[in-house]
């Protein structure tokens, strides 16, 4: 077993996941199989209780583990399915610990952070690297450890220890270190400062770890003059210090390194020559390029709670990116902080009926905009407000993602029915179909006072429940978590069909509230239609409308198994619906490799072949153009 540890330095917020994940995809490209451990030094016990705000989306994996969100890049980009153990955190390795310090393993003898807790350490890397990642039998070549936060963190002190015995542990030849830095361009001229990465290295030497190649994140290309510096004062070979400057999107990162020989590097670190062969990046590279091109645009209003802060909803932007790019169309995310399509009275008053009722006033708002949402005039800021509804009318699809606590929710209900009156393709996720089943109770059924016992517990029409074997006591790692079957209860629904007409899917979850089973037939008669649920038949897994042009609801979270590619068939047929291509998508989707979606077929081949033969000449000059400043607009 190979390992490949990535470091950070100077700043936080470097891109050492995307880094980690790049050099895991590159590995993979030359032949060898690869897994990945991420060292999360908090002291959390995993990532279940702690707020998107600060920490970004909570990634869940097939066995529920709920973990950092550069599991989801790793899984992304190297195409693997990881384990909970995958993510080492304190609390996980201090919980071990003490566990078998009161059974008594280490019985008289102090238990120290040296060796006790820097040995679990190491025990538990060489364990988890050695579990197959890769649907294959027997361990990976090589295993990628991406350690959290900056050299110089008090909390990962334990982990650098430990992780300099482990470089002698497995010996000279199996352990290389990349060490991902800043380089700022402090004035006009542009002058590259090499001081903070020479004070890293320094720092990181310091605690007995030496690095064999520098990754400097910079905004250009590193002058050489540059490079000599950090070459002399690191005691780093110039041809193992690789510049990872800007690009328009990180598919890019892998092709940065490759085009760098940062392969060769490894190589030689790791005595892998005649072992891996040359990178064969051909499909990535065209699908980094050809998504950079991509100019007609689609617009999906992402109507959420967290909307100020991106890696919230990470892996829903993928999927999102991932279905856009499959058809051809560059993704233009509106972001919708839901409480702005609130208004005062909207949170007082909820059925809207009240309003239309008990004033004239709300009666005459009602006719004027009887066509859209806005029965809401006395607002909290008109502004935000105002803002908030053109983008949602501007939208060609809108998506609620998955939440939790009642900040939002009369806004994400208004969203629902939006989409669903006016037949705008609709996704909800997770809580966004909690959403989509209320709002349909109130406006369809008349059900005025329909809501979900997480926002109202007293409610007297609980149409979402919390289900039965939760824990109301213990937060963390007690709700229902990680991949559930599915079961299809027709081939005649669109959810069915993007699923290849499968009889049933595993799909991931991470909830504590469902459907009530009791109301499921009252809706049904209404029109709404369950057409996916488990194998007992009483959870509710998929909704759908069918005289809709897309309006599908999933408890599950399809987002964590999309991949570049591979897109998620429920966002492949969101976005095929938001683009008038879902015909297409439909039929190509009867072709299916492990519930992800093939694409939209032959068609958008050919269209990827254009792009190839376009862009394999224009590779180096564009991304060099692009750090120019020449290419502006073609982000995502
Ligand atoms: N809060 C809801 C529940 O617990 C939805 C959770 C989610 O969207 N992930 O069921």
């Amino acid at each position: 077993m190979k390992y490949v540890l990535v470091t950070g330095g100077v700043v936080s917020g470097l891109g050492k996941g995307v880094t980690a994940s790049s050099i895991g995809l590159l590995l993979k490209a030359c032949g060898l199989r690869v897994t990945a451990i991420k060292i999360d030094p908090y002291l959390n016990t995993d990532a279940g209780t702690m707020s998107p705000f600060e920490h970004g989306e909570v990634f869940v994996l097939d066995d529920g583990g709920e973990v950092d969100l550069d599991l989801g890049n790793y899984e992304r980009f190297m195409d693997i399915k990881l384990t909970r153990d995958n993510n080492i955190t304190t609390g996980k390795i201090y919980q071990s610990v003490i566990n078998r310090e009161r059974r008594g393993d280490y019985l008289g003898k102090t238990v120290q952070v040296v060796p006790h807790i820097t040995d679990a350490i190491q025990d538990w890397i060489e364990r988890v690297a050695h579990i197959p990642v890769d649907g294959k039998t027997g361990p990976a070549d090589v295993c990628v450890i991406e350690l959290g936060g900056t050299i110089g963190d008090i909390e990962s002190m334990p982990f650098i220890q430990a992780l300099g015995q482990f470089s002698y542990r497995v010996g000279a030849g199996n352990f290389c270190l990349v060490h991902v830095s800043l380089v700022p361009v402090l004035n006009v001229v542009g002058e590259q400062k090499t001081k903070p990465t020479q004070h890293s290295v320094r720092a990181l030497r310091g605690q007995g770890l030496t690095p064999n190649i520098l990754a400097c994140r910079t905004t250009m290309v590193l002058d050489e003059n540059a490079k000599g510096k950090l070459s002399q004062f690191c005691l780093i070979p110039a041809e193992n210090i690789i510049t990872l400057y800007d690009v328009p999107n990180i598919w890019n990162v892998p092709l940065l390194l490759r085009d760098q020989k940062a392969h060769e590097a490894m190589f030689k670190v790791l005595n892998l020559h005649g072992v891996a062969q040359e990178p064969n990046l051909e499909e990535w590279t065209c699908r980094a390029e050809s998504s950079d091109l991509l100019h007609e645009p689609v617009r999906i209003a992402l109507v959420g709670k967290y909307t100020c802060l991106s890696d919230s909803y990470l892996s829903v932007l993928k999927a999102l990116l991932h279905a856009s790019v499959d058809c051809k169309k560059k993704l233009v995310v509106d972001w919708i902080p839901a409480s702005n399509l609130e208004s005062a009275t909207a949170k007082e008053v909820t059925p809207i009926m009240n309003h239309y009722i008990t004033s004239m006033f709300y009666l005459l708002l009602f006719i004027v905009e009887i066509s859209s949402i806005c029965y809401c005039s006395i607002l909290q800021n008109p502004d935000a407000y105002k803002a908030a509804l053109k983008l949602l009318k501007g939208a060609d699809g809108v998506l609620v993602p998955g939440g939790f606590g009642d900040r939002g929710v009369q806004g994400k209900i208004i969203a629902a029915r939006y989409a669903r009156e006016n037949r705008i393709p609709f996704l909800g996720i997770c809580l966004g179909m909690q959403i989509a089943v209320i709002e349909f109770a109130r406006s369809v059924l008349g059900v005025q006072d329909a809501n979900s016992t997480e926002f109202d517990p007293h409610t007297k029409s609980p149409y979402i429940i919390f289900m039965p074997e939760g824990s109301k006591t213990q937060m963390g790692g007690t709700m229902r978590l990680g991949s559930r079957r599915t079961y299809f209860q027709t081939k005649e629904c669109k959810s069915s069909k993007l699923y290849g007409c499968k009889s049933f899917i595993d799909e991931r979850h991470r909830h504590r509230y469902e459907v009530n089973p009791e109301l499921v037939a009252r809706l049904e008669n209404a029109g709404l239609s369950f057409t996916g649920k488990d194998e007992t038949g009483q959870r509710m897994e998929i909704v759908e409308l069918p005289n809709h042009p897309y309006f599908i609801g999933a408890q599950f979270h399809p987002e964590f198994k999309s991949r570049p590619g591979k897109p998620s068939p429920l966002f492949l047929g969101f976005i095929g619906a938001a683009c008038g291509q879902l015909d297409a998508v439909l039929q190509s989707s009867s072709i299916v490799d492990n519930g992800l979606s093939k694409g939209v077929g032959s068609e958008i081949s050919a269209v990827n072949k254009a792009y190839k033969n376009i862009t394999a000449t224009k590779t180096a000059a564009y991304r060099t153009e692009y750090i120019y400043g020449s290419c502006n607009g073609l982000h995502f």
